[in-house]
């Protein structure tokens, strides 16, 4: 269901009176949205959906702020403390533990090994125990209502525990905070913890994109289907948001107080709605039209409202009906509190500063480097669509085919070949350049060459039957040596970055999973063993909740798939141009051959280059040219005449 493509054909067809160009303009949205493999995070589509949408553009699309929160561990040291207490505490048999003595111990522990692991921002923060403990034992005070009110049984519910989920259908992908969930009748509870006494309508906007997340993951499939399943009364899957005060539990009508009931309903119903049309529309700014459609974009250009002077792409502007606030005044909610604070509203958004650089001035007003710096946005997006390309493929093909089959295929030496256009195809071992791989195919649009250019890229894939989590913090796999590999083992490289995914599942993005380094693959006793690390703190994380998983579910484990992907770093190179973008716009001294994009000259940008040193950390080198210097600037990955 594409509720964008709908709201464009409606506004192209009202604005231009053509209806076969508001069709054209539906089908090349929904085409869009087919081959694209951007998706944008749950965070700031509940930004957008119950803020600002502006808010979600900027953190979403130009990079500002720092959207660490794509990947789990990303919370404050409250979550981090609560996420592995909880897991602890199910491994301990919860059920008998639920004195607030024993409570406390169980937050302890989870902070003491956070601590040694040096993943707490301030260890020992008395405020921070003390919150946890009263968070932990409202869920354990409330979980019977909560259980009762979906029909599901206290001894049957297990935890999940931020983990990064991803969704094509919804475009959705986020780490709810904590799940528990009755997987054999269909059953969740999606919990958010919130550390601040109030909530906010894009605090429960959230918890609503994370219930979607979660129908998705059990397998509601339609979206009425998700829709039901989180709306209905009772739900199956039940959004809740807990914090320190309020005896209620906000957002669904079952669990608020009656009088209040038909409000919550309306206001989940809106927002339930608006989650996706705002992850749709960021998603289609996220995506580059002419290369990916192949249609200008100027085919859909329409007169701006209340400026029929400024034409704009219909496919890129704000739907109606998602908040946003006055980029160019800055007065009102959402931009200002509602109250006013001594005569006059108080600003409130962390964002107003970007806001109005980005969105505050005359439409078309851009000075060159600022041109460039777009379209160097534009660049980082392109190279990630074929970076992330892998996880669409992923999506389609598990949604496509048996999951049981795939499996089965891959262990005995075959793979999958996908055209984004078409239905995925089965290879045999016999054919072997497609063994033990997913080979994804796509065609897009060269705007020079005015032609269609074919891309391809070749996934390694393999499959596990253990996985064991050491003392050091080292993670092992191993799996039988297959009878096609002779002396030839299909593993994935060495120094590769790796999905691992439990498949608990349909889909591998839906399932338990965590990504990791293959640091060694060596044979011992007949086996093919692979060392996994973490390069980074953030992953370190997410090993301590494998490790809590492995001591549950290690034995049950049949199957672990291992995808080598690409790391996904867009917010790091957005964040970098939004960075540089806004420092040069503060140097109006910068001389004229640094603006104009010509050739430059060293000895001219000497004094703004070393301030570039410091603030981006660029270092001496020739730059040819303006476009050149900022590339440099931001970092990437791209080919540089010096390098
Ligand atoms: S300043 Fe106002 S318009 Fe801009 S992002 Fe914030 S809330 Fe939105």
């Amino acid at each position: 269901m594409s509720l964008i493509a709908n709201y464009v054909k409606r506004l192209v067809e009202k604005s231009t009176g053509d209806a076969l160009l508001a069709s054209r303009a539906r089908e090349t949205i929904k085409f869009l949205l087919k081959r694209t493999s951007h998706i944008p995070s749950v965070r700031s589509v509940s930004k957008g959906a119950a803020y600002c949408s502006y808010y979600a553009r900027l953190v979403e699309a130009i990079g500002v702020g720092r959207p660490l929160y794509s990947v789990s561990g990303k919370g404050s040291d409250v979550h981090k403390i609560l996420g592995l207490a909880v897991l602890k505490l199910f491994n301990d048999d919860w059920l008998k533990k639920t004195e607030i003595t024993e409570i406390k111990e169980y937050v302890r522990k989870a902070h003491d090994e956070l601590k040694d692991e040096d993943l707490l921002r301030r260890p020992d923060d008395q405020n921070t125990i003390n919150l946890c403990v009263t968070l932990l034992n409202k869920l354990i005070e409330k979980l019977p209502l909560m259980c009762k009110s979906i029909g599901a049984y206290l001894n049957t519910i297990e935890p999940v525990v931020e983990q990064q989920f991803m969704d094509y259908d919804t475009f959705l992908k986020g780490s709810p905070d904590l799940i528990l969930e009755d997987r054999v009748n269909r059953r969740a509870i999606v919990v958010e913890w919130k550390t601040a006494r109030e909530y906010r309508d894009d605090d429960v906007a959230q918890v609503v994109a994370y219930a979607i997340l979660e129908a998705r993951r059990l397998g509601f499939k339609r979206i009425k289907e998700v829709r039901d399943a989180i709306l209905g009364e009772p739900p199956k899957v039940l959004p809740v948001v807990i914090r320190p005060s309020g005896k209620f539990l906000p957002p669904h009508p079952i669990l608020m107080p009656m009088n209040s009931r038909e409000k919550w309903r309306s206001k989940l119903r809106r927002l339930f709605y608006l989650v996706l049309l705002e992850a749709q529309h960021l998603t289609v700014l996220m995506t580059h039209q002419e290369r990916l459609t192949g249609v200008s974009r100027d085919e859909f250009l329409i007169p701006l409202e209340g400026r029929p002077d400024v034409k704009v792409n219909a496919l890129r502007l704000t739907p109606k009906g998602l908040r946003k606030g006055d980029p160019m005044s800055q007065s009102g909610y959402p931009c200002a509190s509602k109250k006013k604070d001594a005569g006059s509203p108080r600003p409130i958004c962390e964002l107003a500063t970007a806001c109005r650089f980005y969105f505050g001035r005359e439409v078309g007003k851009k000075e060159e480097y600022e041109r460039i710096l777009w379209s160097l946005r534009y660049t980082v997006f392109d190279e990630k669509e074929s970076d992330l390309l892998v996880y669409k493929a992923l999506h389609v093909i598990f949604k496509s085919l048996d999951k049981e089959y795939l499996i089965r295929v891959f262990t005995e030496g075959g793979g999958v070949y996908f055209h984004i256009d078409k239905l995925p195809q089965v290879k045999s071992s016999e054919d072997r350049y497609f063994r033990c791989s997913i080979t994804v195919e796509r065609d897009y649009f060269d705007m020079k060459e005015k032609k269609w250019i074919n891309e391809r890229v070749q996934h390694r894939v393999d499959v596990l039957e253990e996985l064991e989590f050491r003392k050091a913090g080292a993670l092992i796999g191993r799996r039988k040596v297959r009878d096609f590999e002779g002396d030839l083992f299909y593993t994935i490289p060495e120094g590769s970055p790796v999905l691992i995914s439990f498949l608990d599942a349909q889909s591998p993005l839906l399932s338990i999973n965590m990504f990791a380094r293959v640091d060694m693959v060596d044979l011992e006793d007949g086996k093919v063993v692979y060392y996994f690390g973490v390069p980074n703190r953030l992953l370190k994380y997410q090993l301590l909740l494998l490790k809590e998983y492995l001591m549950r579910h290690g034995n049950s484990l049949q199957n672990v798939l291992l995808v080598h992907v690409n790391a996904d770093l867009t917010h790091l190179e957005l964040e970098a141009l939004d960075a540089l973008q806004r420092f040069m716009e503060d140097r109006q001294s910068l001389p004229e051959q640094l603006k104009g994009g010509e050739a430059l000259n060293l000895e001219l940008i000497q004094n703004e280059r070393r301030e570039l040193e410091s603030e981006l950390g660029i270092t001496e080198e020739e730059w040819p040219s303006l476009r050149e210097l900022l590339q440099r600037a931001i970092g990437g990955k791209r080919k540089w005449p010096t390098d």
